[in-house]
């Protein structure tokens, strides 16, 4: 007999083709993975063998009826049945082996196959010998199930040995099922099929444990990467926040982290990073840029902690890693607060007035030409207004310079405080101010302007010897209806201011289109006073700057550029 007998009882023929050739399928299936590859060839070819073996022995039979000579026949057949328990053996000491490259030793198993095929050869052949033959037949299925049962149970110790426990169970059944068969004990002809589509959901579920054991031990790998990561982070003598992309909580903060930002390292899922964005703009911006590369050098941030109360500024250079199966946000910060507190020192040098903090005439003029254009664009109106302190020689002479100062710097104050945040309030030199407000009549300016007299005429400034010092400012406007040239627009309020200075001080004087034909005919100079202080602006009137557009406006209203 063979392993299986499966062509000898012609009822089971169909079904037993059927369940070998699933056994193949799933045999090539399986042999996919590596590690399964050489013990299921193996075990194949232990089939084929077996098979071969069952058919010599059907030939054997067949010669014997008709009376002819068997001893050949025989001696093939138990060839068969040899070859077959060899690769049985191979398959499995190819499944003990499991995927480590080291193939089985082929030595012992020649010299198995040796002596087993001089056995054949001489109780076939030169002494025939009826018994051993027959005890053959059973001997080497036999072995060859044990070998099999012993080479898997080999991997019972994996995680994922399912596959590994049925065929086992399959072999073992098989072993007994021989036994017995020697023992004279009847044994139905389903049992070749049924061992078949055993063995082959055996081959799906290994292969199947094969791809679980892969993927605990990428997980394994993943868990020492983050380990590893955990690591590098929490040495760093920078902060770093890990945070998930996703929901943007934080997943991990090294302890200079947890010290700058004031988190909890017990419990860091609590916290968003957005919630440290002082600026959701700059948070926006750092996002986008991470959108684009995936990574972001050398960026400046601002942060705000429950603990500090104002923000500050730090660099980051952030990363899209992989980590814990989440797509996460690698930011590794450094403290730049004290450069950029420089930095803006440096710009507050560069446009402000050092005296009272206001912007100075620079920047003034740059931002309203940039206004202006805006304006322009929504055809909004704009204004103007130039505003000089009262007598204010005589503060200096009666109260000294230094209250003089006190009284700007009040002054400067109260402008900004009574002024709308999107109005541009400038020290435009000595005791003059100059402010741009947009979105706004000349009416309006006037009213404005009026109201912002009486409130610096209300204000009282304390001076060293502790007298009460009051003032008054007096106030020039101009407005888009005049021009749309800074400039221009700054001398046509000066030139109001004038009138304001020659109606008694103290009060607001509007210049409207009417007295354009006055100032231009004047030279734009007539009405200065000798005494007042001459301002930049007029040193270069004689190179009156009217801008393209400008020209446009004045061609409308009827003013003569060209100077008479
Ligand atoms: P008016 O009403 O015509 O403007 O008279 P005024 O005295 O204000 O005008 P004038 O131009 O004669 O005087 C301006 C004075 O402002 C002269 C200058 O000493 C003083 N001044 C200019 N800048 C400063 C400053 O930064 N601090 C102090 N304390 N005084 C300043
Ligand atoms: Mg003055
Ligand atoms: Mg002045």
């Amino acid at each position: 007999m063979g392993s299986f007998e499966m062509f000898s009882q012609t009822g089971g023929t169909t079904l037993s083709v059927f369940a070998f050739l699933f056994l193949l399928f799933a045999a090539i299936y399986a042999a996919r993975n590596d590690s399964l590859l050489s013990p299921i060839s193996y075990f194949i070819a232990a089939i084929v063998f077996d098979l071969f073996g069952v058919l010599f022995e059907k030939s054997a039979v067949s010669a014997f009826e008709q009376g002819s000579s068997v001893e050949v026949l025989i001696m093939f057949e138990l060839l068969m049945f040899l070859a077959s328990m060899i690769f049985m053996m191979l398959s499995a000491s190819s499944f003990i082996n499991g995927s480590s490259k080291k193939d089985v030793s082929f030595l012992p198993v020649w010299t198995l196959g040796a002596l087993g095929g001089g056995a054949i050869v001489l109780f076939t052949l030169v002494i025939p010998a009826g018994d051993i033959v027959n005890n053959m037949r059973f001997i080497f299925p036999l072995v060859s199930f044990i070998y099999l049962s012993i080479g898997l149970a080999s991997r019972f110790s994996s995680s994922h040995n399912s596959g590994f426990v049925l065929v086992f169970g399959v072999a073992c059944g098989l072993v007994v099922i021989i036994l017995s068969k020697f023992f004279g004990i009847y044994t139905p002809w389903y049992i070749s099929p049924f061992s078949y589509i055993l063995f082959a959901a055996g081959f799906l579920l290994m292969s199947q444990n094969i791809c679980a054991e892969k993927l605990d031990k990428a997980n394994q790998e993943i868990v020492k990467y983050n380990h590893r990561i955990e690591e590098i982070i929490k040495s760093s003598p920078f902060p770093i926040i890990i945070s998930r992309l996703g929901d943007d909580r934080i997943i991990l903060a090294n302890d200079n982290a947890a010290k700058l930002f004031g988190i909890n390292q017990a419990e860091v899922d609590k916290y968003h990073l957005k919630d440290f964005f002082a600026d959701s703009d700059n948070r926006r911006l750092l996002l986008e840029r991470l959108e684009e590369k995936k990574e972001v050098q050398d960026f400046d941030v601002l942060i705000k902690t429950p603990e500090s109360d104002t923000p500050f500024w730090l660099l980051t250079s952030a990363n899209i890693i992989d980590y814990n199966y989440d797509l996460a946000l690698y930011s590794a910060f450094q403290d730049i607060t004290s450069r950029k507190n420089r930095e803006t020192l440096l710009q507050n040098q560069a446009t402000r007035d050092p005296l009272t903090s206001l912007y100075n005439r620079r920047y003034f003029e740059e931002e309203v030409k940039k206004q202006i254009i805006k304006a322009k664009d929504s055809g909004s109106h704009y204004s103007v207004l130039m505003l000089d302190a009262d007598l204010f020689k005589r503060v200096n002479d009666t109260y000294g310079h230094k209250t003089g100062d006190r009284v700007l710097i009040e002054l400067a104050s109260k402008a900004e405080k009574a002024l709308r945040d999107k109005d541009i309030v400038a020290r435009y030199g000595g005791e003059e101010f100059v402010v741009f407000l947009p979105d706004i009549t000349a009416e309006q300016a006037y009213k404005v302007a009026d109201r912002l007299r009486q409130s610096i005429a209300s204000i009282v400034v304390h001076s060293d010897d502790n007298q009460e010092v009051r003032f008054t400012v007096s106030i020039g406007v101009s407005s888009s209806d005049i021009s749309d040239n800074v400039d221009m627009l700054v001398k046509t309020a000066d030139e109001a201011l004038y009138r304001a200075k020659q109606n008694g001080r103290n009060r607001v004087e509007l210049f409207v289109k009417e007295d354009l034909q006055q100032f231009e005919k004047n030279g734009q100079q007539v009405n200065k006073d000798e005494k007042r202080n001459i301002h930049p602006v007029y040193d270069k009137e004689n190179t009156a700057e009217i801008s393209l557009l400008d020209g446009v406006d004045a061609k409308d209203i009827g003013l003569k550029l060209d100077k008479e």
